[in-house]
Parts: C-alpha cells; sequence; structure tokens
C-alpha cells in the first residue's frame, strides 16, 4: 500500500524524501540505512526510536564514574606514550582537578592525529567509556575529544539507536539531526480535548522529543512524546479499519437468501449432526447474508470446532441464489484438503466445486479460469492463487477466507474487490485475545464456536525431557504396532532455517532406524507435490510417523493421528502448541501429546505447565500475551499483524481501544473525512501509508 505521491498533501512531502539526500549519507550506507529502518524515506528514519540513552553530562571527577559507565569530563593532558609497534596501544594520560589519573587508549593510532587533538598541558573535553584496566582508570577510543571552546558540540543526553552492521551510531545520529530539521508542521488530527487531557504536544514537537530525548524517563512508554506517537499509529490503523468497515456496511449488498435446498440437503448427508455453536454460528451469518448489506463477520473456533462445516453451509446459502463462493486457504495442502473434504459432500449433493492454487498451469489453468469465469464452477477453493487478476469470477456472491491470520488486511481487501458486493466470512483457528482481535480486524462481528463437537475425549498432554528422547521412541514404536499414528514436530526458527531443517532431517533419520520405511519426513522446502505425498501417505496411513517442520501447523485433519511429539516444546508459543497438539484428539479415541523441552526458563517451565493442564484455546491465547507480550504470540510475519512502529502492543493497550473507539466515532460522524479535523487525518492516513482507506469513500 504505496501512497501514491499524486493524493498525498503537499505538506507531507519533506517527510517523504529519500534519506539519500541527507548530509553523510552516500548509496552503500543509505542501503545500510534503509535496511535498519525499514524504508527509503525521511519518515521511516524518523520513526527509529532510540532504546536507551547515554548521559554525556560532564562529571566533576573521574572518580563520579565507575567503570562500564559513559561520561564526559574536562581532563589536563600530562603525557603521550607513543606505541613502539602497531600492535602496541598509544597511551595518553590525563588528570582531572584533584589530579585522579585517567590513561586514553589508542590502537593503531596515527602520532600526528593524537599528537595534534591532544597537545600536552591543555584541557580538553573527554567523553566515553570509562574502564578498569589492572587497577587503573582508563578510556579505550573515547567518542569525543574536543578543545574545551567547542565543548557544546557533545549532547548532555545522547540517544542511542538500535544498529546495523555497516553504519556507527555517529552517522545514524547526524542523518537523524538532519531529518528533524526538515520536519514539517502537520495539521493536527488529534481532538483538542484529547490533546488537554493527555498532557500530549503536537506532532512536530513529539517526533523532535522522540530524538531528543531529556533523560532515561523519556523512553518509557507513558512519556507523553511516545504516548502521542504511538496513538497517532494505532488512530491510523483503527481508522483504516473503521473506513473499510462503514465502507464495506454502507455499500449495498446483496440479499443472499436462498431457498434452503442445498443447505437441507447437505444436512441429510453428513453423518453428524451441528453443535448448537455452529447453529448459532449459521444463525447469524444467515441472517448477514439476507439482509442487503454486505457482511464482515470473523468466525473465531477452536482447532477442531468444526468451521469448516460452517463455511461450507454458508457458500450454499449463496449458491442456492445462483452466486458463486470462494473457499481460501493460506496454504497449498490446506487448500486441497478443504477441496477434498468439501468436495466430497458437495458432489453427494450435486454442487460443482473447483480448486485452484498456484500449482495448476498450463491448460489445467486456462480450463479452470474459464469454469470459474462462465458460473460452472459453483464453488471455488484455492489459495492466494485466487487474489490474481487474471482470475475473474462469473458472480461471487461470498468470500470466505480461512486461517486469516495468515493474511493480511491488505489481501482481505483484494479478494472482496473480485465481487464488489460480495459478503465476506473470515474464520481463524487462533483464538486470538481481545486486543489483537482490535489490531488485526477492527470492528468486525465476531461468532465464536466455543464447543467442541461432541464424543472428544480430552488430550493427555505431558512434559518430557529430552534426555529421555529414546525412552519415548520405543514406546511409540510400541504404539504404532498398536495402530495409531504419530506426528513428530521439530521446530523452526526463522534465523537458521537450514540448521533446523537439519535438526529435522537429523531426527528423522535417527527415528527411521526405528520405524524403516514407515516413517516419513515433510518441511516447508520440500517441493509441493513432494510434500502432499508425504502428507497423503500420512493420512491414508501408508506411513505411521510424520516427522515435520511446523508446516503441518494449521488445520490439516488426520482423524486417525493420535500421538503428538513437540520437539522442544519450549520454543514455540501457547498459541502454536495449540495448534500443533489440536492435530490430534480428532477421533473418538484417546490421544497423547508429549511436550519435549530442552533448557527451560522459569517463565517456559509456567507456559508448558499452563499447556499441560488447559485445552482451551481461548484460556490459552490469554496466557500466552500475559507471559509472553503481545509482539510474540503470533509470530508478527506470520500474522499478517500490522506492524507497529511507534506504538508497542504491550504498553499501549489502552491507547489502542481510545483509538478504536476515537476512529469509530470519527467515521460515524464524518465518513467522508471532509470536517477540518477529517481532512487532518486524511493526512494521518497517508503519514501511516494507509491512504488506502480514503479509496473506498472515493470510490464509493
Ligand atoms: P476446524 O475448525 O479446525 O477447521 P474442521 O472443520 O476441520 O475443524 O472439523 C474437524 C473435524 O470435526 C472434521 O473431521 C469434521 O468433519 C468434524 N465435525 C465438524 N462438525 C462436527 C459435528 N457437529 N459433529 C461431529 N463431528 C464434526
Ligand atoms: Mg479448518
Amino acid at each position: 500500500m504505496a501512497t501514491s505521491p499524486k493524493q498525498r498533501p503537499f505538506v507531507l512531502d519533506p517527510l517523504f524524501r529519500s534519506v539519500r539526500g541527507l548530509p553523510g549519507i552516500g548509496p552503500k550506507l543509505a542501503k545500510n540505512l534503509e535496511r535498519l529502518v525499514g524504508g527509503e524515506t525521511l519518515r521511516d528514519l524518523l520513526f527509529h526510536k532510540p532504546i536507551e540513552i547515554i548521559n554525556r553530562k560532564v562529571a566533576a571527577s573521574i572518580t563520579d564514574l565507575p567503570a562500564g559507565q559513559t561520561g564526559s569530563l574536562v581532563l589536563k593532558v600530562e603525557r603521550h606514550t607513543p606505541n613502539p609497534r602497531r600492535s602496541i596501544p598509544y597511551r595518553v594520560d590525563t588528570q582531572d582537578n584533584a589530579g585522579h589519573v585517567l590513561t586514553l587508549v589508542f590502537f593503531h593510532a596515527h602520532r600526528d592525529y593524537i599528537q595534534k587533538i591532544l597537545p600536552i598541558g591543555e584541557e580538553v573535553l573527554i567523553s566515553g567509556r570509562i574502564e578498569n584496566y589492572q587497577g587503573k582508570r582508563q578510556m579505550t577510543h573515547p567518542d569525543y575529544i574536543l578543545p574545551l571552546s567547542e565543548k557544546d558540540q557533545i549532547p548532555e543526553i545522547e540517544p542511542v539507536y538500535p544498529m546495523t552492521q555497516g553504519l556507527t551510531g555517529k552517522t545514524l545520529t547526524k542523518a537523524i539531526s538532519a531529518a528533524l530539521e526538515q520536519v514539517p508542521d502537520l495539521p493536527e488530527w488529534l481532538d483538542n480535548a484529547l490533546l488537554t487531557k493527555q498532557k500530549w504536544p503536537n506532532w512536530k514537537q513529539a517526533i523532535q522529543e522522540l530524538h531528543r530525548p531529556k533523560d532515561g524517563a523519556a523512553l518509557s512508554a507513558d512519556n507523553p512524546a511516545r504516548q502521542r506517537l504511538a496513538y497517532d499509529e494505532l488512530l491510523s490503523s483503527q481508522l483504516a479499519l473503521a473506513l473499510l468497515r462503514h465502507h464495506t456496511k454502507t455499500t449495498h449488498g446483496r440479499q443472499l437468501t436462498g431457498s434452503g435446498d442445498l443447505r437441507a440437503k447437505l444436512r441429510a448427508a453428513l453423518p453428524f449432526t451441528l453443535t448448537s455453536a455452529q447453529e448459532r454460528a449459521l444463525e447469524a451469518i444467515f441472517a448477514d447474508m439476507s439482509e442487503p448489506k454486505k457482511m464482515l463477520r470473523l468466525l473465531q473456533g477452536d482447532v477442531g470446532s468444526g468451521k469448516t462445516i460452517v463455511a461450507l453451509m454458508a457458500a450454499l446459502q449463496a449458491v442456492e441464489t445462483g452466486a458463486q463462493a470462494a473457499i481460501m486457504a493460506p496454504t497449498e495442502i490446506l487448500a486441497r484438503q478443504h477441496a477434498q473434504s468439501i468436495g466430497t459432500l458437495c458432489d453427494q449433493i450435486g454442487v460443482k466445486t473447483v480448486t485452484l492454487t498456484g500449482r495448476d498451469k498450463g491448460k489445467t489453468r486456462e480450463a479452470l479460469l474459464s469454469q470459474i469465469a462462465d458460473g460452472s464452477a459453483q464453488i471455488i477453493v484455492g489459495t492466494h492463487a485466487l487474489f490474481q487478476d487474471s482470475v475473474i469470477f462469473h458472480d461471487l456472491g461470498l468470500a470466505v477466507i480461512d486461517e486469516q491470520h495468515r493474511f493480511g488486511v491488505h489481501q482481505r481487501m483484494q479478494l472482496s474487490e473480485k465481487g464488489a458486493d460480495a459478503d465476506t466470512l473470515v474464520m481463524t483457528a487462533t483464538p486470538i485475545p481481545r486486543t489483537l482481535t482490535l489490531t488485526l480486524y477492527g470492528d468486525m462481528d465476531v461468532s465464536r464456536l466455543d464447543e467442541k463437537p461432541p464424543g472428544r475425549k480430552p488430550i493427555d498432554t505431558r512434559l518430557l525431557s529430552l534426555d529421555r528422547v529414546d525412552e519415548l521412541a520405543a514406546s511409540l514404536k510400541r504404539k504404532t504396532a498398536e495402530g495409531n499414528r504419530v506426528y513428530w514436530v521439530c521446530p523452526l526458527v526463522e534465523e537458521s532455517e537450514k540448521i533446523d531443517l537439519a535438526a529435522a532431517e537429523d531426527r528423522y533419520m535417527a527415528l527411521k532406524d526405528a520405524f524403516g520405511d514407515r516413517i516419513g519426513l515433510v518441511h516447508g522446502r520440500m517441493k509441493t507435490e513432494d510434500k502432499d505425498k508425504t502428507m497423503n501417505a500420512f493420512a491414508n496411513g501408508e506411513l505411521d510417523i510424520l516427522v515435520a517442520t511446523t508446516v503441518i501447523e494449521v488445520g490439516v485433519n488426520v482423524p486417525e493421528a493420535t500421538i503428538m511429539v513437540i520437539e522442544h516444546a519450549e520454543r514455540f508459543g501457547l498459541s502454536q502448541l495449540h495448534q500443533l497438539r489440536g492435530r490430534v484428539g480428532r477421533g473418538s479415541a484417546q490421544s497423547h501429546c508429549f511436550l519435549l523441552y530442552g533448557k527451560l526458563s522459569e517463565t517456559g517451565k509456567a507456559r508448558l505447565k499452563v499447556m499441560r493442564d488447559s485445552e482451551d484455546g481461548f484460556y490459552l491465547a490469554e496466557k500466552d500475551l500475559d507471559l509472553r507480550g503481545m509482539g510474540d504470540v503470533l509470530g508478527t510475519k506470520q500474522s499478517g499483524m500490522p506492524e507497529m512502529r511507534l506504538a508497542d502492543l504491550e504498553n499501549h493497550r489502552s491507547l489502542l481501544e481510545m483509538a478504536r473507539d476515537d476512529a469509530r466515532l470519527t467515521v460515524e460522524k464524518d465518513p467522508k473525512l471532509s470536517s477540518e479535523r477529517g481532512e487532518a487525518l486524511k493526512t494521518l492516513l497517508h503519514l501511516f501509508d494507509r491512504s488506502k482507506a480514503i479509496q473506498y469513500f472515493r470510490a464509493g
């Protein structure tokens, strides 16, 4: 969602200038800088927050600065001891007023230079980190050495930023200072009453204060400037969501009431009756779809709570009216699995389904596209391949998006654009805490499947030290001989995918001795075909044990699998563990889950115990949030969670709620943002690249 410069208010232009125009930033440094701040503009640079301060206030005496601390001192240069060889440092002894000695140490020093900046007998201002070396005070490579006349060049309080290789703190600080000089005055988009009540500065002051902290306290989340900036960011995202919702709700939708025929047929074909939670969700969905407004509903249901059938019933309601329904899954495997289970049921009731994923190429793809375009395909199951421009629906009435947290809001917008007035049902298996729901979905209508299909036995969960892995393998061998099927999950940590993959491969090889050709391995780097082949072999019983990286995480349904082993369980979040564990316990047999742990911290231990003692996904999600904090609950990248740069959701949760209310009220009163404040809010949306939301009322 890059801003088009044409629509962007001119007042923002300085902030969208390239960092490449800043003094001291050549092409090579610019690359590093852009990587560090995650963007190419001055705005991106200015959104890079300091995380610490260095106090460079001049201390009275060396003794005021303990070793390890950074500080500044006025020192008299006493003696030079030049380096006889390159391998030995150049030393300069100095003294403070009281005669305490501090030695300055320079490796690979240029003699002339040192002598020039540290003339014997003169007083200089030195700033840097004090060390203890063999009982003496010294400072290696001071950060600053200045004649007293230039004393003011040292900031008393210096902000410290997260850094990257190939960039020095000084370069970054200089670039930020230069950027700060170009910061324009922006129209105030916040309500005056709010500003007064919170004692928040205006935006320009806030961004300046962010980079010129007065003391350590200025870095805390409740500093007014930081709060203001965080609020702006949260407000921009809540406002975008509120506008999207308003647009969806007020755009004329179609009445997809349907005769009920196909749904009745499906009910008759099902080998079970729907749970009352499923019935309740369906009632709400049917009501939404029957209204001449667009539906925007979130279906939250724990793993195994039976969301698929709810989606299918909704799809049938659309099909009954002659419209099409699309069901989107986040991965190839899941799309195929949906296609299979939905396809089997639809065949029985005479509804035509097709499946489109990125794997379909050439003639097959052409044929599928034409069935989608001419309407002969009634239900279309697929992956994000359905977003592509070449996919044209004959008449899309309903878009179901499964496992939504894997898609961004942006993609949701894309799909609903495929059918201008299509209803949208979003499904997620991650029981998301309330705060996260807000951030991800704004104010959607929500149905919860808070009841599992009957006949499921609780999963017996045990914690086991990794030392006992051989013992476990032996007992699994006996279990599989009795007909049980086992998932064995190895963690995949992004930083070192290769190493982790190697770990999964090692585990596979180690277990292969015992399980022979009844063991399979799947991981994210495999070709889709190979992955599917192995998954299928496991699903239909050709394999007893499946070693996997987290690719099996979402949705995959193998009711015969009764044992889940999770290696290095301490590396997963509770929600993720819960999702993984949910792969078993789907049939009527007793299921087991073994959480194998390596090194455990206190929190780690607490988390695994919570996991052992509860199977309630919503409870686990809330606990996860308490124990690990927001950022970690759903890996940001995977979650499609909008990345927050200024707001920190752990500490700014209350601001989020305020922003939600603010956004909702604003859109209610001024849906086209045409008031004075509304105009200023448009600037805010552009500032945070959320201007796409503006398009909604332009078009509508
Ligand atoms: P999820 O919510 O995780 O997507 P699924 O839709 O895959 O769950 O359903 C899990 C399993 O439960 C499937 O095998 C499905 O056929 C079965 N199921 C769904 N609803 C019911 C029900 N009301 N009674 C019994 N089994 C059900
Ligand atoms: Mg599912």
